[in-house]
């Protein structure tokens, strides 16, 4: 039998052991009031244990808003709340053995945004009440933002920024489907640099980096709707997306296109077109069916954006008939 005296430096030498844990971690008991805030703890999060004991105050160590941490699920019985508050967690089937998840937390004390790993596991007594819940908590930041690097470089163009071929295929073919589902219409813009060749020639490839950077700019910065997308085709050519959109539409972000590069007045002498840089554009919009599929829409723009340069370029030609490809 253990005398009482043993227990208590059992006891003692627990939380001590707790308290110094590498592992920052923290304990909650049956109310949700912190119970132990180890010393990494404190350390990741700039939050003193004495200004947490004792309250339910926890979650301001992570978020400038109240919110439930990990730990409070466990406690709560592991709620349905866990899709709404992380972004990656475990099936919160089984409770009893705990939960796991990954989120961004603001860190108000230390003012620095970390992508934390949590693990929150329970303790029970002999007869299965809930004694405490565990917390903690891992720093994946730099892995997160190495991982979110290499998601950015497979979608994105290396030299502009905007979407890559990948991404704008990808998006295609998605919004065909969804667009025919909804039997709404859809746009594309096929938009090419004009005598781009001849700009490389006279300034230079590394100018011509320079322009094409510049010329995404500024298209990026006309399509600002949330489902519309922009990317670079391939060369000096670039494409946008646009979901549930007619031929006006269409136009419309066309010709603000078109205006933007313009009012930019980038020097392109050796131009048979104009004095500056010059865009041609082709649109199309169509309404999804089975009769025809994605590319259909790429390549009546594409036709268009021919027509464009065969009109004499820095100008924009757009067809809602698939049969003008027949034309082109
Ligand atoms: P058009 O008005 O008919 O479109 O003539 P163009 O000269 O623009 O078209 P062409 O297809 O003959 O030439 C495109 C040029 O774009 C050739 C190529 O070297 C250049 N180009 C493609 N990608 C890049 C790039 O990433 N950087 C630079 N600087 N130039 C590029
Ligand atoms: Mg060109
Ligand atoms: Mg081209």
């Amino acid at each position: 039998m253990p005398t009482s005296r043993n227990t208590e430096s059992a006891h003692v030498f627990a939380v001590r052991l707790m308290q110094h844990l590498v592992v920052p971690t923290f304990v909650l008991n049956a109310e949700r009031r912190v119970i132990i805030w180890n010393k990494a703890c404190e350390r990741l999060t700039g939050v003193p244990a004495h200004e947490v004991i004792g309250t339910t105050n926890h979650w301001r160590a992570f978020y400038d808003q109240e919110r439930h941490c990990l730990a409070d699920l466990v406690v709560l019985g592991c709620p349905d709340t866990m899709d709404q508050l992380y972004v990656t967690h475990t099936e919160p089937s089984d409770c009893a053995h705990g939960l796991r998840a990954e989120n961004w937390c603001v860190m108000p004390q230390v003012k620095k945004r970390l992508y934390l790993a949590v693990d929150a596991g329970p303790i029970y007594d002999e007869e299965g009440n809930l004694l405490a819940v565990v917390e903690t908590l891992r720093d994946q930041t730099e892995q997160k933002l190495a991982q979110m690097a290499l998601q950015s470089l497979a979608v994105k163009d290396g030299l502009t920024g905007l979407a890559n071929r990948r991404s704008f295929d990808e998006k295609l073919e998605a919004e065909w489907l969804h667009n025919q589902r909804e039997g709404t219409s859809m746009a594309i813009l096929l938009v090419d640099v004009d005598h781009f060749k001849l700009y490389n020639d006279t300034y230079g490839h590394q100018k011509g980096d320079t322009c094409l950077k510049a010329v995404a700019a500024a298209l990026d910065q006309q399509v600002f709707r949330p489902a519309d997308l922009a990317a670079r085709y391939g060369g000096e050519e670039f494409a946008v997306i646009m979901p549930n959109t007619d031929l006006d539409g269409a136009l419309h972000v066309a010709d603000r296109i078109q205006e933007a590069v313009q009012a930019m007045n980038l020097p392109h002498g050796a131009s048979l077109t104009a004095e500056c840089v010059t865009l041609s554009i082709g649109a199309a919009a169509l309404l999804p069916s089975d009769d025809h599929a994605a590319a259909d829409l790429v390549a009546a723009a594409d036709a268009a954006l021919y027509r464009a340069k065969r009109q004499g370029r820095n100008r924009v030609v757009c067809t809602d008939r698939v049969e003008e490809l027949a034309e082109a």
